[in-house]
């Protein structure tokens, strides 16, 4: 559960279709399902998913991995224009038209032949699913909603397009209708379905009234299953142009179109019949579809450049069917368009450019099975691995891996296993956009992490306070001298001070009574006082001195808590190791406080506006009243 925040749908608007009358492209709502309930139905699918995998249980025998996968397995079926018709099945608003109820039967329908006890665990994943399913958050122009709201039963709530269960479990509830509706496919050679879209080639010609007729039937027995009919099916049926008669339609039916042209297409391919009518295959480029490759001026590294063209060549030859005649064809000619973008990109030169044939052989020479050794090999490699993730600039006179090869020989560091992972530095919209941030945060501070004055009550022949002031700070690093050694121990904390310093004074006084094992601290620190009968609070503030290193923003710090990034962490890291680096005699934390897991947690802020000073007279000026009590922004988020 990474983030707490709330959503915004979004509109997507599918140019790469026909435009309507008024020019409007067609759209689909998309509702983002990262929201914090989001964690709940990914454990829940995580869970089915691998029992049934444990239980070797087929839930993709009808489910289309890659169209290249669909290209390999029909190629070869010896289908002809003659003895067989196309017909693409699609799902209508697939995603959200699939409610839990269907959802469970599905499941339940995989999961019929298991044990009892993975049963009851699969039961509580769905509930888990349910509760992620029913509690879907959205904000909108201020306003909190919920998805399907208007639904109150969450049984027929659908799922949503973004989660990162709807595709499995889409998948899942398409393998369970195909199960259930075999008889339908008694005169197909094959089917298959691609999250809403499906396929099916019908053994014979069929002509449109024979379709309308077996989708209505199929319809029916999936309305069965479902029970209801909310999920509908179309049908569009391939009558290439060469078939001059359409027989006359007896009824038309909104559900059932004609696909009139030489190529049908299909995912991102076209199926097309050859001049010898056998099926053939092509990659398809949608109509207005543009195609965009990164350009070699941006910042990316080299890796990253050479990936594009292999890949894109690598798809374009494995989604075409090869003939006599295209073989030794370039790709060029065969798919000008994605060449010359590739070309106009920088990404290759004209003479790059394979043949088909080229392009199928590397691509063959390349699937090399890695045996079982090579895998093991691999993964002791990893494991060793120590990986280096650095925001990659071209403006390097020396790449980064030879920098940091050069600092391994220097100090003597043969153990380190390095491999580079580049991220990207922000955008210019990122740099804007934190800016504002920035200048919108200026006067806002969190209540719950504000520096507070001293409250201490002092003890017998005490100072105020027992801290150098620092006590009610909190998310900082801080330093700890010991009086009698000058060695020093740094530590940080999100909680006040004080509060960490008493837990730090119980674990002395645990360790000298008990001898249980703690920290750093401690150790030194009970060593130190073991002659002393009662190691008291006070007793151990007077052999101390503390201050702070380091504060962090609040607003800022508190984001990262939790997340392998925790600044208050990182913080702490870098000044350990400063210190150790020039005073390591001095230092009291061993060097295993330098690694570990963040255990800072994140909470939510009360916010309010900073108390007005001479430094930032700005609006409040005018109100004294704002001046004198801070200013609730929000109570909760
Ligand atoms: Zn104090
Ligand atoms: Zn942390």
């Amino acid at each position: 559960m990474k983030s707490r925040a709330i959503p915004s749908p979004k509109l997507l608007i599918k140019d790469h279709k026909k435009a309507d009358k008024q020019g409007n492209y067609p759209t689909r709502l998309v509702v983002p399902a990262n929201n914090f309930t989001s964690a709940f139905p990914r454990m829940g699918y995580l869970g089915i998913k691998k029992i049934l995998d444990d239980n070797k249980v087929n839930y993709t025998s009808r489910t289309i991995i890659q169209a290249s996968d669909l290209k390999e397995k029909i190629e070869t079926m010896g289908i002809t224009n003659n003895n067989s018709t196309i017909v693409s099945i699609d799902a209508e608003a697939y995603y959200p038209s699939i409610k839990f109820k269907l959802v469970r039967k599905a499941v339940r329908y995989f999961s019929r032949h298991l044990t009892d006890d993975n049963k009851e665990i699969i039961e509580d994943c769905l509930e888990m699913i349910k509760f992620g399913m029913s509690s879907t958050l959205l904000t909108f122009i201020d306003k909190y909603y919920e998805y399907d709201g208007e639904l109150l039963d969450p049984e027929e709530k659908g799922l949503t397009i973004g989660g990162y269960e709807s595709a499995w479990l889409a998948d899942l509830v398409g393998a369970y209708v195909l199960a259930n509706t075999r008889k339908h496919f008694e005169h197909t050679s094959y089917d298959g379905l691609y999250r809403d879209d499906g396929f099916a080639i019908f053994e014979g010609k069929w002509n449109y009234n024979q379709i309308v007729q077996w989708r209505n039937e199929f319809q029916q027995s999936v309305n069965q299953l479902a029970e209801g009919d909310y999920l509908q099916f179309t049908c569009s049926l391939g009558l290439d142009e060469t078939v001059n008669t359409i027989e006359p339609y007896e009824v038309e039916d909104k559900m059932v179109s004609i696909e009139r042209s030489k190529t049908f297409p299909y995912l991102d391919m076209e199926l097309y019949w050859s001049e010898s009518q056998q099926l053939q295959f092509r990659v398809h480029l949608k109509p207005n579809q543009q195609l965009k490759y990164l350009n070699k001026g941006s910042t990316h590294t080299n890796a990253c450049f050479k990936a594009i063209p292999s890949g894109v060549f690598n798809r374009l030859a494995k989604l075409t069917t090869v003939t006599e005649e295209n073989k030794n064809k370039r790709l060029d000619e065969l798919y000008p368009k994605h060449t010359t973008i590739l070309t106009n990109a920088g990404l290759v030169t004209n003479k790059q450019i394979p043949t088909l044939t080229e392009e199928i052989t590397k691509s063959n020479n390349r699937k090399k099975p890695t045996t079982t050794r090579l895998a093991k090999q691999k993964e002791r490699d990893r494991k060793r691995t120590m990986h280096f993730c650095v925001g990659y600039s071209k403006a390097w006179k020396t790449p980064i891996h030879k920098v940091i090869s050069k600092q391994k020989a220097k100090f003597n560091l043969p153990w380190i296993r390095v491999s580079m992972s580049y991220h990207r530095f922000n955008n210019l919209r990122e740099i804007f956009q934190g800016d504002l941030t920035h200048k919108l945060n200026l006067d806002v501070e969190s209540l719950d992490f504000q520096t507070r004055e001293c409250n201490c009550r002092p003890g017998k022949g005490e100072k105020k306070c027992g801290y150098n002031n620092i006590c009610r700070n909190s998310i900082i690093i801080y330093k700890v001298e010991c009086n009698n050694t000058k060695k020093v121990y740094i530590g940080n904390t999100q909680q006040h001070f004080k509060t960490r310093m008493q837990q730090h004074f119980r674990d002395v006084r645990v360790l000298a009574k008990t001898g249980t094992k703690s920290d750093s601290y401690a150790r030194h620190f009970a060593e130190q006082l073991q002659n002393f009968e009662d190691i008291s609070n006070q007793l151990q503030r007077n052999t101390i001195t503390c201050s702070v290193i380091w504060k962090g923003n609040p607003l800022s710090a508190v984001k990262t808590f939790g997340t392998p990034h925790c600044t208050l962490c990182a913080r702490e890291r870098i000044e350990i190791l400063k210190l150790s680096r020039y005073k390591p005699h001095l230092l009291i934390n061993s060097c295993n406080e330098i690694y570990g897991a963040c255990r800072h947690k994140p909470k939510f802020h009360r916010y309010a506006t900073a108390q007005g000073t001479d430094e930032s007279p700005r609006e409040m000026k005018g109100s004294n009243k704002q001046e004198k009590s801070p200013q609730r922004l929000s109570a909760s988020v």
